[in-house]
């Protein structure tokens, strides 16, 4: 068994016969490694060099140093474009992470309510001035059995899109809920809606609906694709519905293999 060679084997039936059809697709499979491959040493190389600008600018751009405040519009630039950049480069690196067969997939159990709080918090933070109205519907106390980190990424993009597309005074309501067979995450939010015919194609890398929108935002174009494959790790499936004008709604569906009771604390065991 050489795991380079993959092959698609199939039989069919055709004109009262049986046809075996063997597809070798190892070539189009080393070719989908290498650009995996790529992505990742780009990303691990830029990350270095970046981090070391940004903390050089960081120094300059420091309160203590009067002098150097007529230069204050231009480090702002400057730190604005790399942390841009930085996004990007994490994105980028978090998307190739979950792309590759290698990559680890730790499992545990996770603690979606509170999870789901802490990322409300952070998303007030977020909105800001913009004065959101952010709404936590917790209808069920179960956890999932997943990768903390991954969901975690898939939860916050989410609901941070929701904060950047949401105009202000605009409601955002998280949900969490069980039906007979599945636990729900939902997102639901009052703001720009989006056109049908982008829907199906939101999680493609880089694909946006506004992209004026999103560059204003800071958006890097590769959050949904991080949530898909997030979510694919989770046999878990993402629905968007959208009215323009009038707000959209994100829905990840967990089977019910992976939710689970949470686990008794010290507390509960000694009444
Ligand atoms: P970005 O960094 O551009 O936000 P994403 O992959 O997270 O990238 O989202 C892709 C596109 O989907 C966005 O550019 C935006 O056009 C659209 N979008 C995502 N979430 C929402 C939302 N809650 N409301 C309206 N449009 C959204």
């Amino acid at each position: 068994y050489d795991p380079k060679i993959k092959l698609d084997i199939r039989m069919i039936n055709y004109a009262d016969k049986h046809l075996l059809i063997i597809q070798d697709f190892s070539k189009l499979h080393h070719m989908e490694q290498v650009r995996q491959d790529f992505v990742a040493n780009v990303s691990h190389e830029l990350r270095t060099p970046l981090s070391v600008i940004v903390g050089y600018i960081e120094t300059l751009d420091d309160d203590d140093q009067p002098e150097l405040e007529a230069y204050a519009p231009i480090f702002h630039q400057m730190k604005q474009q790399s942390d841009r950049m930085t996004r990007l480069v994490e994105d980028l690196l978090t998307l190739s992470n979950l792309e590759s067969e290698q990559s680890s997939n730790h499992q545990n159990e996770v603690p979606v309510p509170d999870m789901l709080k802490g990322i409300a918090d952070d998303a007030i933070i977020l909105s800001g001035s913009r004065n959101h109205d952010i709404k936590l519907a917790i209808d069920s106390d179960q956890w999932l059995l997943g990768n903390t980190r991954e969901l975690h990424g898939v939860f916050s993009n989410l609901i941070a899109n929701a904060v950047h597309y949401t105009p202000e005074e605009g409601t955002i309501t998280i949900r969490w809920y069980q039906t007979a067979n599945n636990a729900v995450m939902e997102v639901v939010d009052t703001g720009l809606g989006i056109e049908e015919q982008h829907i199906d194609r939101l999680t493609e890398r880089f694909y946006r609906a506004d992209k004026g929108r999103s560059r204003a935002e800071g958006g890097t174009g590769l959050g949904l694709a991080i949530v898909k494959h997030a979510l694919q790790r989770h046999d878990a499936a993402l629905k968007i519905t959208s009215r323009v004008g009038k707000g959209s709604t994100f829905r990840c569906t967990f089977p019910i293999e992976r939710v689970m009771d949470p686990p008794f604390t010290s507390d509960e065991e000694t009444p």
